[in-house]
């Protein structure tokens, strides 16, 4: 089933070239979500695969990675947990800092959104440099949760994302 989704994803993926910025070529996923019956198999793919896990959450990161998140947790009947850019959430917060190509930036979570020991996966779209899902990795585990993996649609292998993972376990759809 993975290649022949993974080549039907691949092909709706339109690459929209120099956004936001120069030099940037944007995987566009939208016509993935456009597509109802594609969509839905995409989501029915990473249920299957989390379904036998004991998973109590899915958590997402801001904001394409918020769409497959709560689609999954609504289908495996988990809880979903929201990790969102700074001053977005609007309880109490535990956040950490992590390193862009200039500068820095920041994800929070609300302080009781995972709980010790719970087993969680991290879902987002698209895995780059592996900066924004490490800090999500590295948030979950200051909250005590086991990551048990972080899932993507997409991997763009070439930026070698992964070793910013904490050496959690990771799953894309696709490879680019
Ligand atoms: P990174 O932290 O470098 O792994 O970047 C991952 C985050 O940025 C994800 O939330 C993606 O949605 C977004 N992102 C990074 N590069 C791209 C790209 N080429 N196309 C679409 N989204 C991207």
């Amino acid at each position: 089933m993975k290649n022949e989704l993974a080549d039907r994803v691949s092909a709706a993926i339109r690459d929209v070239p120099d956004f936001p910025k120069p030099g940037i070529l944007f995987k566009d996923i939208t016509p993935v979500l456009q597509d109802g019956d594609l969509f839905n198999t995409v989501i029915h793919y990473f249920c299957e695969r989390y379904e036998s896990l004991n998973i109590t959450k899915v958590v997402g990161i801001e904001s394409r990675g918020f769409i497959f998140a709560s689609a999954i947790a609504h289908e495996l009947s988990t809880g979903l947990v929201l990790i969102r850019k700074p001053g977005k959430l609007p309880y109490q917060t535990i956040g950490v800092d992590y390193s862009l190509e200039y500068g820095t930036d920041r994800v929070e979570m609300h302080v009781d959104a995972v709980q010790k020991n719970e087993r969680i996966v991290i879902v987002d779209d698209l895995l780059a440099t592996g900066g924004t899902m490490g800090a999500g990795i590295e948030l979950c585990k200051k909250a005590g949760a086991n990551v048990v993996e972080a899932g993507f649609l997409i991997q763009l292998d070439f930026l070698d994302g992964v070793k910013n993972l904490h050496g959690v376990p990771t799953h894309s759809l696709i490879h680019f």
